[in-house]
């Protein structure tokens, strides 16, 4: 009788972890306006990686996400003997973060710290963490990388991440894409690098809305590399002219028309 029990009781533990894993989150809305039911922490340490300031409780997502990120550090960590460091996902439940963020509002979205030369495998204490801050991988002028900062590993932590079917884009910096660009020519990879400003010290995934969250409201992933005319547009006057004119506008909570099941 107690083997019977035994064997039931881990069918019945097997079962809640597949569950748990498989998950039931609801991304609903846009990235920028939106939310996320059922969201799923993702633990403080894992093989591989390790969440920054905790204390903020940003550690939430989609489960899809939570499980992208548990599987591509594991996989990234056992190739490489590297530990990544996790800024912020989502509040729990998701919504408008206006202090930091125009996204990360549906769980989908989240920051990863980019390695530091002659720092990819050290390990942290929780509280040692909540001191942790992205650290820019660019010279002065923020147009070149500084490779006294930069870690030769992460193109191949960009590459591991990017290579995940449910990944849509990596916002990154123009003068770090334009690196890999030169370093791997025309792998397709590169096509979900997006340049983006800031995201010298970290770059952002952010993953497809998941086949059965009918509210979440997707976009198509790039098609096209971009590593000629498009990426050296970020480098002219006039998109530094655009970055001037874009810190001036903060967003503010009127600002978002969130969806009404968002409300509830
Ligand atoms: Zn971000």
């Amino acid at each position: 009788m107690y083997a019977v029990k035994l064997v039931f009781s881990s069918l019945f533990i097997i079962f809640s972890l597949t569950n748990y894993s498989e998950g039931n989150s609801a991304s609903i809305g846009k990235y920028n306006a939106g939310c996320v039911k059922n969201s799923v922490a993702l633990p403080e340490t894992g093989l591989g990686y390790q969440v920054i300031r905790t204390s903020r409780k940003r550690n939430h997502g989609n489960a899809i996400l939570v499980n992208y990120i548990k599987k591509f550090t594991r996989d990234f960590t056992k190739k490489y003997n590297a530990n990544v460091l996790i800024a912020d996902i989502s509040k729990e439940g998701g919504g408008p973060i206006l202090d930091d963020h125009s996204s990360h509002q549906s769980g989908l979205d989240a920051d990863i710290l980019l390695l530091h030369k002659n720092s990819v495998n050290e390990l942290y204490t929780v509280p040692e963490r909540e001191s942790l801050r992205p650290v820019s991988k660019l010279n002065g002028a923020k147009n070149k990388i500084d490779f006294n900062k930069w870690a030769s590993l992460n193109g191949e932590l960009l590459k591991t991440a990017a290579s995940y079917e449910e990944v849509n884009r990596i916002f990154i910096n123009p003068a770090i894409k334009k690196h890999l660009c030169g370093k791997y020519g025309k792998e397709s990879w590169l096509r979900k690098l997006r340049p983006w400003w800031g995201h010298d010290g970290h770059f952002h995934v952010r993953l497809s809305c998941p086949d059965d969250n009918s509210k979440c409201i997707d976009l198509e992933s790039p098609k096209n590399i971009e590593c000629g005319a498009g990426l050296d547009w970020w480098f002219s006057k006039e998109a530094y002219e655009k970055l001037k004119n874009k810190r001036s506008k903060p967003k503010t909570e009127k600002d978002i028309i969130l969806p009404k099941e968002c409300l509830e």
